[in-house]
């Protein structure tokens, strides 16, 4: 199949070239240009803010049904080319293509289905004369003009979570992707041009410090979301206060497995080597943190070690890899780097992996590091790569101080046969999700979101139309 690839930008109903410094496209499995992508320069940001700001007035008063209908001929497109898609981010993020195709496209599609459906039956207040000779009613409205930053980790998926409520409730947005992975969001740009007005979604590719950060600061914007770093939401909580925006934040996050002596250690095995090391380990819930009762240390980090070590990447028939590579250079030499401060650590081990894998393109060996003390670097900051920490705990009251003692609160999960200690741990744990007895999964019916410094906003589920709508009292005097 040759792959057509896309690379102007979307500024209302027109495609056009942009005009600043391109941006070098690489091939993580190889390091080889895939191509250039210009990023948009300020005059093409301040035009699409305002072709968003221009559709605005229309879209917000469009009918659910017909944003509904519009979401679902997105969906519908989207299946008819999942192919092509696969395969575009296959080639931007090193995946393996059965991964983007089997598990990513189809979510995606689901998720454009999910909030097609949500948007039509929104819950609220009743209506009613709660001051005499007065009715007074809720209304749920849109908020306006979104400005929607993506990360590299899952291009096409994380532009589906944010696009679909917001498009849905009726707002307009201006996307920018992660100036790594552009490929996907041009591409879909060509779909969404055809299916939806003029300037309710516009797409403009660049760098978070040029492109991003001008638009983040832009004041026809009304609200900030971002998926990425904690860092990087920080600095649009100060663009937003300067006009008071609105923000809706997806952060880091450090999940921690609570893993009790009375598990299933193969089942526990399986888990953490699937959810631990899928996306290599690029992903903000990635089982990567994990805490083990004393009975059953010893025989997890064993049977861990030797599972992980079986993990598939790199081979040349891209069917057989379980993983791909990291993403860059620089965040294959962030990876090894954490890796080698903590080997440098006399108390640790590391019992898989721990090196690169060949010399080209930016892999890196799924790694287990046994041994690991709660005040250790690699317990406590994201590492964002293939790479699992085992720390053995004494009783129940230790595993959950340990747990909960992070500045993350994304996710984390409690392995045990035990429904009554499953539940008493899950509640309270202080993150957005807690699985049991497994890790990772997700349904668009459900909300994806963090605690701490993870963030607030949440993505997926009629929670997140919340999130991208706003609350209005509107009452009717009698007479
Ligand atoms: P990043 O914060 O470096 O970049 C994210 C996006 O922000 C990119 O599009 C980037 O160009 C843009 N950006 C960077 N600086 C900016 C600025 N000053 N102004 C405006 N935009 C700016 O993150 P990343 O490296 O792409 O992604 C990895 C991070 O994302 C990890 O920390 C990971 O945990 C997090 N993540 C979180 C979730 C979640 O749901 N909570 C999901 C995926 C990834």
């Amino acid at each position: 199949m040759t792959l057509h690839i896309d690379t102007a930008l979307l500024i209302g109903d027109a495609f056009e070239a942009g005009q600043e410094r391109a941006e070098k496209v690489l091939n993580p499995r190889s390091g080889a240009l895939i191509l250039e992508v210009p990023e948009a320069s300020s005059d093409q940001v301040d035009r699409a803010v305002a072709a968003a700001r221009g559709a605005f007035d229309h879209w917000s008063r469009t009918t659910p049904a017909e944003r509904s209908a519009a979401l679902l001929r997105i969906a519908d497109r989207i299946e008819a080319e999942a192919g092509a898609f696969a395969a575009l981010e296959a080639l931007n993020c090193g995946k393996p293509i059965n991964a983007a195709k089997g598990d990513e496209l189809p979510a995606v599609v689901d998720c454009f289905r999910f909030f097609a459906g949500a948007v039509r039956c929104q819950q609220g207040t009743a209506a009613g004369e709660y001051l005499a000779g007065h009715t007074s009613m809720i209304r749920r409205d849109a908020v306006g003009v979104i400005a929607s930053i993506a990360p590299w980790n899952y291009p096409l998926m994380m532009m589906a979570w944010k696009l679909c409520p917001a498009v849905g409730g009726g707002n307009t947005v201006v996307f920018k992707p992660s100036e790594q992975t552009p490929l996907t969001a041009l591409k879909l740009a060509r779909i969404l041009a055809e299916e939806l007005p003029a300037g309710v979604v516009n797409v403009i590719p660049g760098r978070g410090e040029t492109v991003g950060n001008y638009l983040i600061n832009h004041p026809g914007i009304d609200m900030i979301s971002l998926t990425g770093d904690v860092a990087t939401g920080k600095k649009m909580l100060d663009a937003a206060a300067k006009s008071v925006k609105r923000t809706h934040l997806e952060l880091g996050g450090k999940a921690p497995v609570v893993v009790f002596d009375d598990a299933d250690v193969s089942e526990v095995v399986e888990g953490i080597r699937a959810f631990g090391y899928y996306n290599a380990g690029q992903d903000c819930t990635a089982a990567c943190r994990i805490y083990a009762g004393k009975k059953v240390y010893d025989n997890l980090v064993a049977d861990l070690s030797a599972a992980v070590s079986t993990i598939q990447l790199g081979n040349a028939d891209d069917a057989t890899n379980e993983i791909g590579p990291l993403i860059s250079l620089r965040q294959r030499d962030r990876v090894a780097s954490f890796v080698e401060r903590a080997r440098e650590q006399g108390h640790i081990e590391v019992t898989a992996g721990g090196g690169l894998l060949g010399n080209e393109g930016f892999y890196y060996k799924p790694t287990v590091i046994a041994g690991a003390r709660q005040e250790d670097e690699i317990v406590r900051r994201e590492v964002f790569g293939p790479v699992v920490s085992v720390t053995p705990f004494s009783d129940v009251e230790q595993a959950v101080t340990w747990a909960n003692d992070s500045d993350y609160g994304l996710a984390s999960s409690v392995w045990t046969r035990d429904v009554g200690r499953a539940m008493a741990t899950a509640a309270r744990l202080r993150y957005g999700c807690t699985w049991i007895n497994t890790h990772f999964m997700l349904a668009n019916e459900m909300p994806h979101g963090g605690l701490k410094q993870s963030g607030y906003g949440k993505d997926m589920s009629s929670f997140a139309l919340e999130d991208y709508t706003v609350i209005r009292h509107v009452m009717v005097k009698h007479g």
